[in-house]
Formats: structure tokens, sequence, C-alpha cells
């Protein structure tokens, strides 16, 4: 039976999906809110004291140094799986994702914009060289042996639940090349999206004729901030999300069920 959900995505032609940490929860990598919108855990790093202070980048960095096996292992599920059916399907302008794991792109998204950057590759604050983020993962290890051991639960910015624990004997490799600052090249909180990459996902806006808005509570601005310019373009705007979302008040449709069976209907038939 044809839900209104699949009813608004049917009668789109050109979507922009936008989602968030509610797609990859699936996948093992835990949101950061609850059902209100609210921090479940520490908020993440901030820009200002990762740049600012050494303390903070050994901290980032030991935490991420856990964190990243499991991270970087995780699998797409059926959410990631429906929305590559969708843009396979043609009926996709753009796919905005606050997600930072890539998980998109390995079900077979190809137009997707990292809004907040990818974990996976990491820049040097100097020289701007990227780098793969897994042969960091050897580089930190040689340069800190027997902190691997630790255990710790996972977090969402795929660095990992660390406390307690005496980070000023941690060593922060620099770049190679310059010396300068090693970051992840994902957009930290405190920090700002690059113009040009706000400029490209306006320019996607323009030519949607609605917006699917995929587990995201939308509490970051960066991410609202596009909800509410195509609300005010006249766009019917869809949110598939647990819990509230800071648009509520701007949807056309609001489904609060989990994503993956929601979106189910978009997958091929299994014999
Ligand atoms: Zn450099």
């Amino acid at each position: 039976m044809p839900t209104p959900l699949a009813d608004f995505i049917h009668s789109a032609r050109r979507l922009f999906v936008l989602t968030g940490a509610g797609c990859s929860t699936d996948s093992g990598i835990p949101d950061y809110r609850d059902a209100d919108g609210q921090w479940k855990r520490t908020p993440p790093v901030n820009y200002q004291d990762f740049m600012g202070g050494e303390p903070t980048r050994q901290r980032y960095w030991a935490r991420s140094l856990i964190g990243w096996p499991r991270f970087g292992q995780a699998l797409p599920n059926g959410t990631h799986a429906a929305l590559a059916a969708l843009e396979a399907r043609g009926q996709v302008e753009v796919l905005l994702t606050q997600n930072v794991d890539c998980l998109h792109q390995r079900a077979g998204s190809e137009a997707v914009i990292d809004l907040h950057g990818r974990l996976d590759q990491v820049r040097c604050m100097g020289c701007e060289t990227r780098s793969d983020r897994e042969a960091f993962q050897h580089t930190l290890l040689a340069a800190n042996p027997g902190w691997e051991t630790l255990e710790a639960g996972i977090a969402p910015d795929g660095d990992a639940d660390l406390e307690n624990v005496d980070f000023s004997a941690f060593n922060v490799p620099a770049c190679p090349h310059c010396g300068g600052i090693l970051k992840p090249d994902v957009v930290f909180f405190g920090e700002n999206v690059p113009r040009a990459r706000v400029d490209a996902v306006h320019a996607h806006l323009q030519n949607a004729d609605a917006v699917l808005v995929v587990g995201s509570s939308l509490m970051v601005y960066s991410g609202y901030r596009f909800v509410q310019a195509a609300a005010k373009a006249g766009l019917p705007v869809a949110a598939l999300n647990l819990g509230r979302t800071r648009a509520d008040d701007l949807l056309t449709l609001k489904v609060e069920q989990p994503c993956a069976p929601a979106l189910s209907f978009l997958l091929p038939a299994t014999a």
C-alpha cells in the first residue's frame, strides 16, 4: 500500500535529499542527539580548542586512534541503499549529507556533497595537503605504541569515548611536508562550512522541486538553513526522522519512523 512518504517521493522529479546521523545508526555509528534534539553525550571537539591547544589535539587524536578501526569498517545499511536506488532512478538532484562517514558513496550514491567534510581524509592546516586517514593510522600507531590496546566506545565523529586517561604523553604527528597542524578533513563545531560548498548546495536547491530530509533533527544551522531556504522558495519538504526536528513547522510531511524500513519500498523486490 502506498504510504504518504512514497507518494511524496514518487511525485517529485528532482529531489534535494538532506541526510544526518539517523542514516548511519544502523551501521553502528551512534547519533549525537536524542529524540528532543538534545546532546546525548559530551559534545564533540570545538575548532578553536583544537587549533589553539596541543592538549586538545592530543586528546582528539588519541581517541581517534582507538575509534578509527571500527569507524573505518562500518558498512552502509538499508537507508544508504534505498537512497542510492533513488538516485539510480534519476530522481536525485543532490544528496547533501551532514555525516562524515562516506557511507552514501560506499552504497553507490554519486551526487553527494559532504557538507561537513569526510573523516577518511586528513588535512594539513598549514599547506592544505590532503592525505588518507587509513595511512595516518599507521603513523599514529608508530608514534604511540601501546595506545591501540585501550578499549573505548565508538563516538559519532569517529573518535572514542575515552575518559580518565592522561593524554599528555600522546605524540601528535605534524605534517611531513611543512610541520603544520594535522586535522581531520571535517568541519568541527565552531568552524564554518567552506563558502564554495555552501554556494554549490544553493545552486542544487535552485534545480530541485522538493526536499527530503532523512535521519536528521536539523539542530545544526549549517544544514537547517537549506531547509529554511527551500521552504521560503515554496518547495515541499518531507522529513523522515525519529523525534523532533528544528524544521517541524516548515514541513509538508513528517514521518516518525526508523529510516530503513520506511524507505525499503525504493529497493528492488527480492525474489
Ligand atoms: Zn603541511
